[in-house]
């Protein structure tokens, strides 16, 4: 089978990347490498390493994460007992660096606004190291199923999983949370080497319909945000629409709201776009990162680092 993207992917994309686009393309015929995060819920990294070697894994650590490693041979690990028993969650390594950029401590209140199937909640609960409280939610009955399952398959026990609209909690919870996460849904195209149906049918009209909703969703988890609090907006999507707009949108409407800059610690990416095809976004999006998946050799990313201005 050969890769398709639809006419109007190729016009946005050329709009986007015009001298890399082939680069991306090569990139979405590729698989995505084999990596892991050790759940220290349950074990030591030292330890977990051990038990995998011993499976005949060569495991190399990402940089940017201080629990992920990439695994050789593939198909190891994601069938091992390690991970049936919740010592290792299968995760990509772009999306291990947005939980380390929400700066989690132990004893943080954390709400993690679209959270399922839990990538990103078992990543900030072992960050919360069973101290403090996650809230873990989605709109999705189905797969809240699977991010419970994944919660409770990582020993995670401070956390409440709830079912509702992410739209829900800024005016029922303002100001509770120390950290909030929104890992918005988007149109994937960060992550089209997982299925290639999406860039056959993807229309930009699927960005515009879902960026009303990701305004909506930061606006919510903005208002749950304590002053001092960071949030962190994330998407596994390249259109602006649903990235750079969406925080722009934000820092407009909320004078508490302020963009810092991201920690990538060894991980290639560009700024931000403070512009793209004659929407001005302004020159405070260099601090958002856009990694593309030729530049990660895996998931494209975006990824805003929020802060709420402490009054007075
Ligand atoms: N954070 C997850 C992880 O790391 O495993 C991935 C989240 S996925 C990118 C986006 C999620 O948003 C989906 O699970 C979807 O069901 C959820 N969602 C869509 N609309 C929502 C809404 N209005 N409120 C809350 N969640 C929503």
């Amino acid at each position: 089978m050969s890769l398709v993207i639809s006419e109007e992917l190729r016009n946005f994309l050329l709009t986007l990347l015009p001298e890399r686009l082939d680069l991306l393309l090569e990139h979405y015929a590729k698989p995505l490498p084999e990596t892991f995060r050790v759940n220290t819920l349950k074990t030591s990294v030292e330890r977990c390493l051990q038990l995998l070697r011993e499976d005949g894994v060569e495991p190399r650590p990402i940089p940017w994460t201080r629990h992920g490693f990439y695994a050789e041979p593939q198909g190891i690990v994601s069938t091992s007992i390690w991970h049936l028993l919740g010592l290792v969650y299968i995760q990509g390594p772009v999306s291990m660096l947005v939980s380390e950029t929400l700066e989690v401590e132990p004893g943080h209140r954390v709400l993690d606004l679209c959270a399922a199937p839990g990538s990103k909640s078992t990543h900030i609960a072992q960050l919360l190291g069973g101290k403090g409280l996650l809230v873990s939610n989605d709109v999705s009955r189905t797969r809240v199923k699977a991010l419970s399952s994944n919660l409770q398959r990582c020993g995670v026990v401070n956390v409440v999983v709830t079912l509702a609209d992410g739209r829900w909690f800024g005016n029922r919870v303002k100001g509770f949370f120390d950290r909030v996460l929104v890992d918005a849904p988007c149109s994937s195209l960060g992550i089209g080497m997982k299925d290639w149906s999406v860039l056959k049918h993807y229309s930009q009209r699927i960005s515009q319909r879902i960026s009303r909703l990701q305004k909506s969703l930061i606006f919510s988890g903005f208002k749950a945000l304590r002053p001092g609090g960071i949030m962190v907006y994330a998407t596994c999507t390249l259109h602006p629409l649903e990235n750079e707009a969406v925080v722009a949108e934000l820092l407009e409407k909320f004078d508490d709201a302020s963009l810092v800059d991201i920690a990538t610690l060894g991980l290639e990416h560009d700024r931000g776009l403070e512009e793209w095809d004659g929407l001005f976004f302004g020159s405070e999006m260099r601090k958002t990162i856009r990694i593309y998946p030729f530049q990660s050799g895996a998931e494209g990313f975006f990824m805003a680092k929020i802060v709420k201005k402490e009054s007075g």
